[in-house]
């Protein structure tokens, strides 16, 4: 069984030291490939050397919301440069984020609607991180997005998880499904259609319930990979190949 982590990030400095162990034991567990969205615009360069050294990995470039304080206007032109020299396999992680705070409201918006025109001018899907603005990120993907993308871990209800596939977006699914207060997004990963749906990490952050307190690591997908099937009442085999197919298809791989 091969699997693709969508979503794993594996520049973080807390791999610094285990790097080279944690992309094997993901191979043992069958992750041979993981997609490396980017948080800042300093991080870009670490993120391209992760990825040139091993096969089977793939960056995207973007300024995730949470990292707000340290993006200037200037990096969008900067990622406009990175987009064109280095052709990645998306834009991202770009979004909105209102968990924290609301004060940086309009500049988040900015930044992503502008991510949102970089990622239509690139022909690039978007990997979009959301929290407390669902709705506000759906209708601005409905006005602006032409290719697609992905909500990463996803937490938003069965007609959020709907207005996404219809708008094209799939769902990226992490271990929090496998929490048992997650009964709502239990129901999500059993009723989407099976093209709607990507397996995550977002290591290393977000371990499951099993791996409370630990670096998360790639290799732990295949936990939550079973916890989906039984869920949508099917083999982990066919499941595996489906969220494949879904990976590929998404980001061209
Ligand atoms: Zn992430």
């Amino acid at each position: 069984m091969k699997l693709i982590d969508s979503h794993c990030h594996l520049d973080d400095d807390r791999f610094d030291d285990c790097r080279e162990q944690v992309i094997a034991r993901a191979a043992v567990a069958g992750v041979t490939r993981m997609v490396i969205p980017a948080t800042t615009a300093n991080r870009w360069e670490k993120i391209k050397q992760v990825c040139a050294g091993h096969d089977g990995l793939y960056p995207a470039y973007g300024l995730h919301p949470m990292f707000i304080e340290q993006h200037h206007v200037s990096h969008l032109r900067e990622l406009d440069e990175w987009l064109q020299r280095e052709r990645p396999i998306a834009i991202g992680e770009c979004g909105v984020d209102f968990f924290h705070s609301r004060v940086d409201e309009k500049w988040q918006r900015q930044l992503f609607l502008e991510q949102l025109q970089l990622a239509n001018n690139h022909r690039l899907p978007l990997i979009v991180h959301v929290r407390k603005a669902m709705d506000e990120v759906i209708s601005l993907l409905r006005k602006h997005a032409q290719y697609g993308g992905v909500v990463h871990s996803f937490a938003g209800s069965q007609q959020q998880a709907l207005q996404l596939y219809n708008l094209g977006f799939k769902l990226g699914i992490a271990a929090t499904v496998d929490f048992e207060r997650a009964r709502k997004l239990q129901a999500v990963v059993a009723a989407m259609p099976d093209d709607g749906l990507l397996l995550e990490s977002d290591a290393p952050d977000q371990a499951g319930p099993t791996h409370r307190g630990q670096l998360n690591q790639p290799a732990f997908i295949v936990e939550h990979l079973q916890s989906m099937a039984d869920l949508r009442k099917c083999a982990v085999e066919d499941l595996a190949a489906i969220l494949n197919h879904n990976a590929e298809s998404l980001f061209n791989i």
